[in-house]
């Protein structure tokens, strides 16, 4: 939005396995939250992914864009699941997530990836190493290898069969997640990290090149560096610390990004925005839907009321009504209350809750 509101339109995706559950706890969290502050919400449910594809026959109805594209914003929580995952390709939960992506734009994901002090012992690393890391991977997600034509398998003449897809960047597509980099970095710590192969790829020299004359044009107060992938991955596990925003292109992305969620602990903390250059972003989990606990009520809701927090920051304009949620959160994870992802078996302070009461409590 381009200004703050007293209420808002928000298209809910609860989508597939432990989606429902913790979409119930997210949405009474926001609502409370927006309560102290006389904010209101106009929630509109609509479906997309697997529950799609068994309701509509496709992932990826036509009334769930119309939806999206009429809020100010969308919160989604995960899809997919086995029971679609050997259908053609036209049929599967990612593939709508993917159209999501293309039809709305959603050219930059944000993924935070910051140390919480109060389950540090939840890593599998150090303390030392993982203690007050607060980093942002900064992921351009419409563009690279996913998206390259031509792509596919053929048969030769001589009846060898080949997989093809192709790494392709335009300038304009780098420009603008580089300049979202740089935005980003000015708002944190100052220190943008670029990961390219450029040693390799020509397309990461082009990458490399836009990026230095963006930080060149619009990088003022930003502190500039650039690595190889394969050595951000190790950097990521040697000493995190060393990083604050990080840019990178889809697929690295996507690879470092769950590097980089996993030195922090558990997935059932992590949220995500995607974000156009306008209109309304997507606000989501990073984790999946985890279908072995559906209907269980053990799933954790945090990540997802996070993501809520920073749907409030990045496209509602309210970083109250975000930072409220963020110290709700705070607040429950000092008293010690768990979901079975997070807890520390034999830590006596620690109590052990179901989705809907850690919902409850925030
Ligand atoms: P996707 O392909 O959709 O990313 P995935 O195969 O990576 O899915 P997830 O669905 O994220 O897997 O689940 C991985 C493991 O983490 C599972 O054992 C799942 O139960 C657990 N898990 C994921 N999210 C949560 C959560 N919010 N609360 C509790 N456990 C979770
Ligand atoms: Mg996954």
């Amino acid at each position: 939005v381009a200004a703050p509101q007293d209420s808002y339109k928000i298209t809910l995706l609860p989508g597939d396995g432990i989606g429902p559950e913790i979409t119930t706890a997210t949405v009474k969290a926001l609502v409370a939250a927006g309560k102290t502050k006389g904010v209101t919400f106009d929630f509109d449910e609509q479906l997309l992914g697997g529950c799609a594809i068994d309701k509509e026959g496709t992932p990826w109805p036509d009334k769930t864009l119309k939806s999206c594209q009429a809020a100010d914003s969308i919160l989604m929580a995960a899809i997919g699941g086995p029971k679609w995952d050997g259908n053609p390709r036209e049929l599967r939960p990612e593939t709508g997530l993917l159209a999501m992506r293309q039809q709305l734009g959603l050219f930059a994901n944000l993924r935070p990836a910051k140390a919480i002090p109060q389950l540090l012992d939840a890593s599998s690393l150090k303390r030392e190493v993982v203690e007050g890391v607060d980093i942002m991977v900064v992921r351009e997600l419409c563009g690279d290898v996913y998206f390259g034509k031509p792509a596919g398998i053929y048969t030769d003449d001589a009846g060898v069969r080949w997989g093809q897809n192709n790494m392709i960047y335009s300038e304009p597509e780098i420009e603008r997640i580089a300049r979202v980099a740089m935005d980003v970095a000015q708002k944190r710590q100052g220190r943008c990290c670029s990961i390219d192969k450029a040693n390799v790829l020509d397309v990461s020299q082009l990458w490399k090149d836009v990026v230095i004359r963006v930080h060149g044009e619009c990088g003022q107060g930003v502190e500039l560096s650039h690595m190889y992938v394969d050595n951000a991955a190790m950097q990521l596990v040697r000493w995190p610390k060393q990083f604050d925003t990080i840019v990178c292109g889809n697929i690295f992305g996507d690879i470092l990004s769950d590097e980089a969620s996993m030195l922090v602990g558990s997935l059932g903390m992590l949220p995500s925005a995607s974000l156009p250059s306008e209109g309304p972003g997507v606000f989501e989990p990073i984790h999946g839907s985890a279908p072995d606990i559906a209907g269980t009520d053990a799933a954790n809701p945090l990540a997802m009321i996070l993501s809520a927090a920073m749907m409030c920051q990045y496209d509602l304009l309210q970083p109250d009504l975000a930072k409220l949620l963020e110290d709700a959160v705070e607040a429950v994870l000092d008293a010690g209350y768990r979901t079975r992802d997070i807890v520390n078996e034999g830590n006596a302070d620690e109590t052990l809750v179901g989705c809907k009461e850690m919902g409850d409590l925030v």
